[in-house]
């Protein structure tokens, strides 16, 4: 598709970051982009428009993403950050990573119950950020109506973590 090819074309390969071996997809030349960065926005509101409350993105590149987004929608942002970053009460998640784990949390009246959130980030790899992000939407009573991604690791298969809710990735690598 279209916002698929512009996705891609924006889209920067980084050998070894953040450290040696990994191949880093760099969504910075994407961002830096007003149409390709327009274009995207413009995808996921015409997709999510009359059906979302809220945008949640995910630390840290998810807040770029999402926070447009929720501009665009005229709907309010919430923030899934790393722990230790949001004054509280706050409900956190811990995850697995392929090395070592990971803490999420959100505050706990982000949201009013029963509020419709499309969950947001930059990059699907093994799919445990994305599945404590719309955990922790769900235990603040939010309803997650999809998880939007802007490139999916497809070989990485962090889909069948995210059985629970729609996802959409907008380019495949
Ligand atoms: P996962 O939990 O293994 O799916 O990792 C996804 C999280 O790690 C997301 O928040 C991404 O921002 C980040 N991430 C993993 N790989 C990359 C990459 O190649 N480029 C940018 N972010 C990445």
């Amino acid at each position: 598709s279209e916002i698929s090819a512009v996705v891609s074309a924006h889209l920067r390969d980084v050998p070894d970051f953040p450290s040696p071996g990994i191949l880093f997809k760099d969504i910075g030349p994407l961002i830096g982009d007003a149409q390709a960065f327009a274009a995207v926005t413009e995808h996921w509101r015409l997709r999510h428009q009359h059906r979302v409350d809220a945008v949640a993105g995910i630390d840290a590149r998810g807040f770029i993403f999402g926070g447009a987004l929720a501009l665009a929608l005229g709907v309010g942002f919430v923030p899934v950050r790393k722990a230790g970053k949001l004054p509280g009460p706050t409900v956190e998640k811990s995850y697995d990573l392929e090395y070592g784990s990971a803490t999420l949390a959100v505050q706990r009246d982000a949201l009013e119950p029963g509020q419709r959130v499309v969950v947001i980030d930059d990059v699907l790899a093994t799919g445990g950020t994305a599945r404590a992000a719309c955990e922790l939407i769900e235990e603040v009573d939010g309803k997650v109506t999809a998880f939007e991604v802007v490139l999916e690791l497809a070989a990485l298969d962090g889909r069948a973590k995210l059985s629970r809710w729609p996802v959409e990735a907008l380019a495949s690598s």
